[in-house]
């Protein structure tokens, strides 16, 4: 995956003519430091760029910065009044996220020397005024951040910000392999890939099982031997699934997937792919490991055909890139209903991703129940404990939803040796009870992205971009108000919208 440092967002002041040029210039040098100072804080770089007066040099900006690939979004703020008339046509044309920066050069009034010069120069507080009403005036998403840009608080928004503006990024152009179709009868992997590549910028293409065989068959025993011994290297692996042991033909056959997956990959361009246990025509096993391993690289994914989990867990590993804790496709499996500690145990069949294990994996072989093939090879550990989401996204028909439950991961109250996958045990908030009921009345589906490093506010910074409905499932919630919350979103998105995207 590309470093975030690698791309850029603009740090774009406002102002006009009618101040002169020696207080634009002061202007100038005031957004340059505050550029660099969020340049040092930010996980992407920070540029400044000339301060705009007219409506020429808005327009201007906006087309440059459409076509600019580095370019992620833009920081906006008004260190002195800015007409916003000027911004009309430029916000028009506009196509990457806005942060506006609601901020001011000097934090503090020096009480014993203002003068009218400080009040001219430090006008954020009327100037952002005007700004803000434009954006309400033309309908345009944009988060607004207030406080002083040294301030942490105000430095982790941005952050948020920037990060989910990177994994927009990420999607525009981005395509998403299908392997088979859905897991047939199942309505939430289900979606109008037209509507989802009209709004998020991405394509999901299908492709036989078959053409992926080709590939794997094409893959070399030397290529299938340095896999091999990588996996001896990573995890722990024991006994006779080791070289030279009697099941080590299982592991064997994993590597062969997995390195003809990656190259059917790479060569396509992908960011992801979806499989189905449905459609393993020609394919020796279920790929498990392999899977998991492709997810580790940054490969979204999403089983029985769910492409659009698949397209938002890429997301989740663009925006949580170089900080702590991984990102899982993940499914709510099985409840722990003791009054006690109530608990979910999510899993999969075997397709979960190493980066949020807690420990060195485990590689396993075990017969898998459906599916009718070879005992596949899977990676087994618990995942860390501690904070973490749950995100969803599915099609309403009229418009997308992504839905969000913080989560604790817990150690599982007791070891569990029989079990052979890998797995997360969590308590969902507010309450298991309340988290569940709303999860189920918004339709959350039974997969989501699930991550130990993303916030709420870089998913909800991401579905602002996305233009999407958000919901969030949190310490704050209340069913009957979530309940309302959905109700009042119907008629907003049928107002706001229409029936169509
Ligand atoms: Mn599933």
């Amino acid at each position: 995956m590309t470093p975030l440092k690698n791309f850029e967002v603009w740090f774009v002041t406002g102002s006009q003519h009618l101040y002169g040029p020696e207080t634009l210039k002061r202007v100038a040098a005031d957004s340059q430091e505050i550029a660099k100072g969020l340049g040092a804080a930010l996980p992407v770089q920070v540029i400044f760029k000339p301060v705009l007066v007219s409506p020429e040099s808005v327009s201007e900006l906006a087309q440059e910065a459409n076509t600019a690939k580095s370019c992620i979004g833009l920081v906006i703020w008004c260190h002195t009044f800015s007409p916003s008339k000027m911004w009309i046509n430029g916000l028009k044309q506009l196509r990457k996220p806005v942060a506006h920066l609601h901020t001011q050069y000097n934090r503090d009034i020096p009480w014993s020397s203002i003068d009218m010069d400080f009040m001219n120069l430090n006008q954020a507080a009327h100037g952002d005024r005007e700004h803000g009403f434009i954006w309400s005036r033309l309908r345009l998403n944009r988060k607004v951040i207030v406080g002083h840009w040294q301030e942490a608080s105000v430095q982790n928004k941005l952050g948020a910000w920037a990060r989910a503006a990177a994994a927009w990024n990420d999607w525009q152009d981005a395509r998403f392999a299908r392997f088979g179709d859905n897991m047939r009868e199942v309505a939430v992997t289900e979606g109008d890939k037209v509507s989802a590549q009209f709004k998020f910028g991405y394509a999901v293409n299908g492709y036989g099982v078959g053409d992926l065989v080709a590939r794997i068959n094409a893959v070399s025993d030397k290529e299938t031997d340095a896999q091999v011994r990588e996996y001896e290297d990573l995890y722990d692996v024991t006994g006779d699934l080791r070289q030279g042991g009697g099941r080590h033909r299982f592991v064997r056959e994993q590597a062969r997937i997995e390195t003809g997956m990656r190259a059917f990959l790479k060569e396509g361009g992908f960011k992801g792919f979806t499989t189905t246990f449905e459609d393993l025509h020609g394919l020796e096993q279920l790929p498990g490991l392999a899977v998991q391993r492709l997810m580790a690289e940054g490969y979204g994914f999403g089983a029985e055909g769910d492409w659009k989990t698949c397209a938002l867990l890429r997301a989740v590993k663009v925006m949580t890139h170089g900080l702590k804790g991984g990102a899982s496709f993940m499914e709510d499996y099985t409840y722990h209903l003791d009054p006690a500690g109530k608990c979910v145990l999510g899993a999969h069949m075997l397709e979960v991703c190493p980066t949020i294990a807690a420990g060195k994996p485990k590689l396993e072989v075990h017969p898998l129940g459906i599916g009718g093939k070879m005992d596949p090879a899977r990676l087994v550990f618990n995942a860390a404990t501690g904070r973490a989401l749950n995100a969803t996204l599915i099609d309403l028909g009229n418009r997308f939803r992504m839905l969000v439950n913080e989560i604790e991961v817990i150690a599982p109250p007791q070891p569990m040796p029989k079990l052979p996958v890998a797995q997360a045990v969590w308590k969902p908030k507010p309450s298991f009870e309340e988290s569940c009921a709303a999860w189920i009345y918004a339709g959350g589906a039974h997969h989501a992205a699930f991550s130990q490093a993303a916030t709420s506010e870089m998913m909800e910074d991401f579905a602002a971009m996305a233009d999407v409905e958000f919901l969030l499932i949190n310490d704050q919630t209340k069913v009957d108000e979530f309940r309302k919350e959905l109700r009042f979103n119907e008629v907003y998105y049928a107002l706001n919208r229409g029936w169509a995207i």
